[in-house]
């Protein structure tokens, strides 16, 4: 508490001055081993950076320590940028199907486990998510400014609100008797019309982005993951509203025709993305704004599932097979492929597995790190903020005991975590 009042009286008195920050931000100088700064190049080694309040001054080898500096000194671990995460879902449960979750949960429950879920990732090493939409409508707002508030850790979100999906559709989990009615739900929207007031209506409470479902999903009892649920018309109706309010749509997106369709109407992401073939990869490359963002790790979490019915673990074994085929087509393209994990799908804390079974998959591990920091941070367009180790960025930084490029599992055992600026995670520095 004292220190959020601090920091507001700071910004009180930062507004009388012309140089606001600069003149009274705290200083920390991180020291490390090794820096790997999200851009790909040759790691730094040893590293130092400069962190002038919630954002980064200057990255050296050797850079000068000023005077009341506080120096957390980080041994022989590797330095990089907070991972980002393009697909997660932190108001959900990893033990409660999200269908079921209808019937045997409630909102502030969702709050409750989202907090939680957001404080896992974090630690994690996850400083970014793009939260893909909860169970319960706008639970993900809520989530979003508490942690903006310093109320709960978690990482920086930004959140769908509600899934905006056809009767019948993926996103349609009312899918039990049809005497049973969820009120508070309201997530289907039919035709063109519908899917605007939807759009519209997200944006009104609160949501950063549209999550579109394009297609049929593993994880329900609608229409098969490989079918197209939304007409082209229908997708091509949700970018043009949203881009009218200067946002993004990500698709969900298995089946070919519909990750075309989707492609072509303009929607930032392709998630899952699972039968990406010759065509759509060409059609990638003729549409430079739209990224593939697979999520390949969580196949074998499903199939170990006890919520998960026998029939979606079907549906699971033959979609995972053909998208692992799809991650290798657009590698061998070299296509950037945006990092994404689909959590709780795959337990939350337990994102940087994607990371690992990319790099099992053929990808060479500085091409899967620059995925999961400042490729994910264009595609968020946030790169002027987030997902490098550079000056002026903001102060998102994790360390890992070991060498990722030699080691990738090391990613797995984060044990430091900044994020703005403020330390949240420090089992490294001998300083305590
Ligand atoms: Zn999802």
């Amino acid at each position: 508490m004292m220190n959020r009042r601090a920091a507001i009286v700071l910004l009180v008195v930062g507004g009388w001055l012309a140089q606001p920050s600069a003149a009274v931000a705290q200083t920390i100088i991180i020291k490390a081993a090794r820096l790997i700064d999200g851009r790909g190049g040759p790691p730094l080694e040893p590293a130092m950076v400069r962190v002038a309040g919630e954002r980064i001054a200057e990255v050296g080898s050797t850079i000068a320590v000023p005077a009341g500096a506080t120096v957390i000194d980080l041994g022989s671990a590797t330095l990089l940028p907070g991972l980002i995460d393009l697909h997660t879902h932190l108001t959900d449960r990893d033990d409660v199907h999200w269908e079921a979750a209808l019937t045997t949960t409630t909102p502030p429950e969702a709050a409750l486990w989202g907090a939680r879920n957001a404080r896992v990732t974090l630690m994690a090493g996850f400083t970014t998510c793009r939260d893909m939409g909860p169970t319960w409508p706008y639970v993900d707002v809520e989530l979003r400014k508490a942690i903006d508030a310093g109320a709960v850790p978690g990482p920086r979100m930004l959140v769908a609100g509600n899934y905006v999906s056809s009767t019948g559709g993926a996103g349609d989990a009312r899918q039990f008797s049809i005497y049973l009615d969820v009120p508070l739900v309201r997530t289907l929207a039919d035709g063109p019309e519908e899917i605007v007031k939807a759009v519209r209506t997200n944006f009104k409470y609160g949501a950063d982005f549209i999550k579109i479902l394009a297609t049929g999903a593993v994880l329900s009892k609608g229409i098969t993951p490989g079918a197209q649920q939304y007409s082209d018309a229908e997708i091509q109706a949700a970018v043009t509203e949203a881009t009218r309010w200067g946002r993004p749509v990500a698709a969900h997106a298995h089946g070919a025709e519909g990750i075309k369709a989707a492609i072509r109407a303009g929607v930032r992401t392709i998630d899952h993305g699972s039968y990406l073939d010759d065509e759509a990869v060409a059609l990638l490359k003729q549409h430079p704004t739209t990224f593939y963002v697979p999520t390949l790790a969580l196949g074998s979490y499903i199939q170990e599932s006890t919520t998960v019915p026998e029939s979606e673990k079907a549906r699971g074994r033959v979609v995972n097979e053909i998208a692992v085929g799809g991650f290798k087509r657009a590698l061998a393209a070299n296509l950037p492929i945006g990092l994404a994990t689909d959590a709780p799908v795959m337990p939350h804390g337990l994102n940087a597995r994607e990371i690992e079974y990319r790099v099992l998959l053929g990808e060479p591990p500085m091409h899967a790190i620059v995925a999961a920091t400042s490729l994910n941070a264009e595609i968020l367009g946030m790169q002027d903020r987030i997902g490098a180790v550079t000056a002026g960025k903001l102060a998102d930084l994790i360390a890992v005991p070991a060498n990722p490029l030699t080691a990738i599992g090391t990613l797995r055992d984060v044990r430091f975590v900044m994020k703005g600026g403020t330390v949240f995670k420090d089992e490294l520095s001998p300083r305590k």
